[in-house]
């Protein structure tokens, strides 16, 4: 295969320092897989990413993004290349469309050992990690050795396969909950993720699902997505209303996906003694809350979701069977040198769900 030296790319040299560079096309080596970049997403972590916040550390950590190194890490490739033993190992062949988990795992830590890979200690994201895990914002990519990867159908469209990672990311964030049939369910922030997991929780047998957002168009989307009821938090008592159609209890679980502090409050506010809140979103720094609800007032499970672990397979196939509709949550397609304009529409989410950028 005739491949060109050289690719364009955006490189994160820190914040809103972004740049559209010529960079050499990755080399790969012995289980390693080079793939032509088909469509890639904008997610709102690229976007607190450029703004500069700590994503994906704390502020007691230091800033997780190692620079120079190139964005991106929803996305699909076409295999050009496959380093020795990578087509036994993965079962693919030049020409397969394939996506990668977001982290690759070091598989040597702790968590890594025990099957936990998502919480690798190492924790080499891709688009966050230079040279280790280069992301998907350039033209082509390299998934190293350790990465685990999954043939992807021709039957979903690229920008729809761009979808998988926020899609695992809602699944996993849902399988948090442990959701029992008949069970109250909000969502806040129906965001790519929020609406995703609408839809998946309706699978999972929820009772009722409530979406909360303050865009108008997104609470229209939800509908379409699998929620029973909607609010518009900006307008009216959407805790008041929790209360009033559960009997006074509260929800059963709170799926808090907004990245805005509010809504964690709310979130304590109207859920039910023993009920299970799952955090999700990317805060942009640190919030405060009545912390006794937790224990002292209702006992509640606490549970954060990070990534979407073992997710992968599932999200394919709820995209495939077109279960989670793909087509309705794709609202924009870019060239990939407008990633500037992709991160910007992304920021708004005026009339905008998911921003795939085409390299
Ligand atoms: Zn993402
Ligand atoms: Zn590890």
């Amino acid at each position: 295969m005739n491949l060109p030296k050289t690719m364009k790319a955006v490189r994160v040299y820190g914040p809103k320092d972004y740049r559209w560079e010529e960079v050499p096309v990755p080399r790969i080596g012995p289980g390693e897989v080079l793939t032509r970049v088909l469509a890639t997403g904008v997610c709102a972590s690229d976007v607190k990413a450029f703004q500069g916040a700590r994503v994906w550390g704390s502020v007691d950590m230091p800033p997780y993004i190692e620079v120079p190194v190139t964005a991106g890490h929803e996305f699909v490739g076409e295999v050009v290349a496959l380093g020795e033993g990578a087509p036994e190992r993965y079962g693919l062949a030049v020409g397969d469309r394939v996506a990668s988990e977001q982290i690759v795992p070091c598989g040597e830590c702790r968590f890594c050992k025990r099957g936990q890979y998502w919480m690798c200690q190492q924790h080499d994201i891709y688009g966050f990690k230079k040279d280790r895990a280069e992301g998907s914002w350039a033209q082509y990519m390299r998934y190293p050795s350790r990465a685990i990867n999954y043939k992807v159908p021709r039957t979903i469209p690229p920008e729809q396969a761009a979808l998988i990672e926020p899609l695992a990311c809602a699944i996993h964030a849902v399988e948090r909950g442990n959701i029992q049939l008949g069970d109250i369910v909000v969502i806040a922030g129906l965001g790519p993720i929020g609406l995703c997991m609408l839809s998946v929780a309706k699978r999972k047998g929820a009772g009722v699902i409530i979406g909360l957002d303050m865009k108008p168009y997104r609470l229209e989307l939800a509908r379409q997505f699998g929620a029973d009821l909607t609010f518009d938090v900006s307008k009216g008592d959407a805790i008041g209303e929790i209360m009033k159609l559960s009997g006074g209890y509260g929800c059963d679980m709170y799926i808090e996906a907004t990245g805005a502090g509010p809504a964690i409050s709310q979130g304590l506010q109207m859920i039910r003694r023993l009920g299970t809140f799952v955090e999700i979103s990317v805060q942009a720094g640190p919030v405060a809350v009545d912390w006794s609800i937790v224990g002292d007032v209702k006992e509640l499970n606490i549970n954060g979701s990070h990534l979407g672990p073992y997710c992968y397979p599932i999200a394919i196939q709820y995209l495939a069977q077109g279960y989670v509709n793909g087509a309705k949550l794709v609202t924009h397609q870019l060239p990939l040198h407008d990633y500037l304009k992709g991160i910007a529409i992304t920021h708004q989410g005026e009339k905008s769900i998911k921003v795939v950028l085409l390299p």
